[in-house]
């Protein structure tokens, strides 16, 4: 008789107890921990003159000015095609990092692996390391046990909440962040963007850790179109480890000679490489997708060889083709080809920099109606123009009009004084007899030049008649 089976669309989740390690990888991944949340908490707080009609503070995203800080570079919506280029780059340069490196970025540098670094020593300074973990969760709920789940969960609370405000900080002044939080006057979207970033940080960092790379993240699924046989990976030496008659549990009195004479590679079956793990997965059964080539197993497994007088290595950064003692050669064409699209994308923003201009001009012509007729007989067309002044003082802009022979230009005031940083707009009036226009659409040229620089920007637009009156007696009716 034929058996009927549930459907399952995934395991169930089973929890994963990471061990703490020592070692070279924990150290590396213990100085990019302190050096990026050094970063994060404490920039908003730098700051950075800019001269008295800008804000002081290094980096900031100022949106109601829409205007974007970073030290000494000032951008604006216009050239928010410089945010284009920076994600472009970023975006080659981490195909480019996984075809040599393999997932290095997830191991070191992605915001979930830090975070949730910074979660699981929390977990460990309040339950304890491993086994003392799984112990406390096996045990019945007790006084203890409610008193340290308490300790553990406010204190991932207080660092998604300080990861919430520093976010936000990001985007007004810092100091009177901090303030007016507390006072209840800070702008809504500070409490909601904290809120946001706290209830993120709180599930994804210490609620849902390894599941958001082994379940969510979709760099994990399509890496593997990055790798080649070149590319660094995190591996375990099935020859060495397992010898001709597989891995085995030392016995006492048994040295290594005895193992080997017997056919059992070097893998002592500790589990230690299992355990240090932190999505869990046992990498003596081949690269797998939820690695995140974090480096814990090395290290554990270079201490367990350290003590049973072993090389190092039996796990290590390497790749298919070192493992079968081949020549690496990380310049294939792939790499080559990612590396070219790094350079042009530097040079475009190196030269979209050097290009830029301090005063941006935007012009809007009034479309409803295209134009008047006046009671001279003239035509009048409408524009709103807008001028920004990206310098760190005041200027001001003369506008004149060029390609509109006996147009009479009526712009109030002119010249245009615009602050430092700021942008403002006027309304432009222009009279034309239609005698002198050729075609019902006149193409012709705003002219905004900079008192005293001499700077300028041209803004090509059109005049519109009707076509009936064009190029004839101004005195025939549209
Ligand atoms: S297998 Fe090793 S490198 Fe990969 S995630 Fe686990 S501990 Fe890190
Ligand atoms: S840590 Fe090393 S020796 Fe221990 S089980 Fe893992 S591979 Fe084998």
């Amino acid at each position: 008789m034929a058996t009927e089976h549930p459907l399952v669309f995934h395991d169930p989740r089973q929890r994963v107890y990471p061990r703490s390690v020592k070692g070279t990888f924990r150290s590396i991944k213990h100085g990019i921990l302190l050096l990026a949340y050094t970063v994060f908490f404490l920039l908003p707080y730098v700051r950075w003159d800019r001269g008295p009609n800008f804000p002081d503070q290094a980096i900031l995203f100022d949106l109601p000015h829409r205007a974007f800080y970073i030290f000494g570079l000032t951008m604006w919506p216009q050239e928010v095609i410089w945010l284009a280029i920076f994600l472009l780059f970023a975006a080659v340069l981490l195909f480019f990092v996984t075809g040599i490196a393999g997932r290095v970025f997830c191991g070191y540098f992605c915001f979930q692996t830090l975070w949730t670094d910074l979660y699981m020593t929390i977990e460990r300074w309040v339950e304890g390391d491993r086994t003392a973990r799984m112990r406390l969760d096996k045990e019945p709920w007790s006084f203890r046990k409610l008193r340290l789940k308490f300790e553990k969960h406010a204190l991932w609370i207080g660092v998604a909440f300080l990861t919430g405000v520093s976010f936000a900080a990001y985007f007004t002044d810092a100091f009177d962040l901090w303030r007016d939080f507390f006072l209840l006057q800070a702008a809504p979207a500070a409490y909601i963007t904290t809120l946001i970033l706290t209830a993120t940080t709180y599930t994804m960092a210490g609620l849902m850790r390894e599941q958001v790379c082994t379940s969510f993240c979709p760099y994990g699924r399509f890496q593997s179109v990055m790798f080649d046989e070149n590319t660094k990976i995190v591996a375990y030496d099935v020859a060495r480890g397992e010898g001709s008659q597989g891995r085995a549990k030392p016995k006492k009195g048994t040295g290594p000679e005895e193992r080997k004479a017997a056919g059992h590679g070097d893998c002592i079956d500790c589990g230690l490489c299992v355990q240090v793990c932190p999505t869990g997965i046992d990498i003596r059964n081949g690269l797998q997708y939820q690695c995140i080539s974090c480096g814990l197993c090395i290290d554990a497994c270079n201490n367990v060889m350290d003590s049973v007088k072993l090389p190092k290595g039996l796990i290590s950064y390497t790749s298919e083709k070192e493992l079968r003692n081949e020549k690496v050669n990380h310049w294939t064409p792939k790499t080559l080809g990612y590396a070219a699209v790094l350079l042009a994308v530097a040079v475009w923003f190196a030269f979209s920099m050097a290009n830029r201009s301090t005063l941006v001009v935007d012009v809007q012509q009034e479309r409803q109606p295209l134009y008047v007729q006046l009671s001279d007989g003239r035509i009048q067309n409408k524009y709103e123009i807008k001028v920004t002044n990206k310098q760190g003082q005041a200027a001001s802009y003369a506008i004149d009009v060029l390609g509109l022979p006996q147009a009479e230009v009526q712009i109030s005031p002119n010249p245009l004084q615009v602050g430092a940083g700021r942008a403002l707009g006027t309304t432009v009036y222009i009279k034309v007899p239609p005698a002198s226009l050729k075609e019902s659409k006149t193409h012709f040229n705003f002219r905004i030049k900079q008192q005293g620089s001499g700077e300028s920007a041209r803004y090509e637009t059109d005049f519109y008649a009707p076509e009936e009156m064009v190029g004839g007696d101004d005195d025939d009716e549209g």
